[in-house]
């Protein structure tokens, strides 16, 4: 496995790639490799002939500089797993190198980012545009693969790969759990034993919710149970809980079908931010 730490280096890798054809599939990431990365990296392993992954906490998404301090980073870890995924090449930029001076183009994805980490955590979705946008241009992949569970990250994406015409086939993954269903997220590392078992109320909460509006009770009503199922929990603190339509994202005022609708939740465990979504149609 190839790994590089500069611009140059990567690009005339995949400038080799590219002259013998070799499809190409880019799986970023922000590091403290976890199943859920692995599934998407064994997806691009799947779908081509070559898989490149990077690893970058970038700053410009973190809208708190103590989480952005706190994230979990363990490179040789992460590399030895992307190797066992047989990745081929591991892009690990600088900050300086990607950030040579403050960016002063805004990305704003109108009605996509209402709602949802949009009103939680201004300035996100310019950081996860702009760094996305850079690591496109840059790589230049066939196929960019992304995890449902940032699903309001995965619709963003989707779009501008759309509309800006990158000419990159965009996956979404589904999200890869624990065994009692808790999301994986690099976050997970941080929760400590009391706290582990109290993150999982998030997907339980959205199950419980599931069977709820399955049987027709309110969207009202069962957001109250929900924010009563978290924040009864004393280091528990819901952010929101939403039911949205899995496309555009607009909250549901009412459920006919229960198709292409998307339940969503963040919070705080401690001074942990988790976020977890599921189909309301999904078993
Ligand atoms: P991150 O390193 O947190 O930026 O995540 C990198 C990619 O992995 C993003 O596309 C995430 O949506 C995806 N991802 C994170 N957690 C999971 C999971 N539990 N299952 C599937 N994909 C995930």
């Amino acid at each position: 496995m190839v790994v590089c730490y500069q611009i140059s280096e990567i690009q005339k890798y995949l400038s080799q790639l590219h002259s013998e054809n070799h499809s190409v599939g880019f799986v970023p990431t922000m590091g403290a490799i976890h199943d859920g990365h692995l599934k998407l990296l064994s997806e691009a392993r799947r779908d081509n002939d070559s898989v490149i992954s990077s690893i970058f906490v970038n700053p410009i998404q973190f809208n708190n500089s103590e989480d952005y301090d706190n994230y979990p980073r363990d490179i040789d870890k992460d590399l030895a797993l992307m190797k066992e995924a047989q990745c081929d090449a591991v892009f690990i930029p600088s900050v300086d190198e990607m950030y040579p001076q403050e960016s002063v183009v805004e990305m704003n994805f109108g009605p996509l980012e209402r709602g949802l980490e949009g009103d939680h955590r201004p300035g996100h979705f310019n950081g996860v545009g702009i760094v996305l946008s850079k690591l496109f241009n840059i790589l230049r992949p066939d196929k960019a693969y992304f995890g449902q569970k940032d699903l309001q990250q995965a619709a963003i994406i989707s779009k501008i790969s759309e509309d800006l015409f990158f000419g990159i086939e965009i996956k979404i993954v589904s999200t890869m759990r624990e065994d009692d269903g808790l999301a994986f997220s690099s976050r997970n590392q941080r929760l400590d034993k009391e706290q582990r078992k109290d993150a999982v109320r998030f997907y339980f909460a959205l199950k419980s919710a599931q069977k709820s509006l399955l049987q027709k009770q309110s969207i009202e009503e069962v957001t109250k149970e929900v924010t009563n199922y978290i924040n009864e929990r004393d280091d528990m603190d819901l952010d929101y809980f939403a039911v949205v339509d899995s496309q555009t994202l607009k909250p549901i005022k009412e459920i006919d079908i229960p198709n292409n609708i998307s339940l969503c939740i963040a919070g705080y465990v401690g001074d942990i931010r988790l976020l977890d979504n599921i189909y309301l149609n999904e078993d």
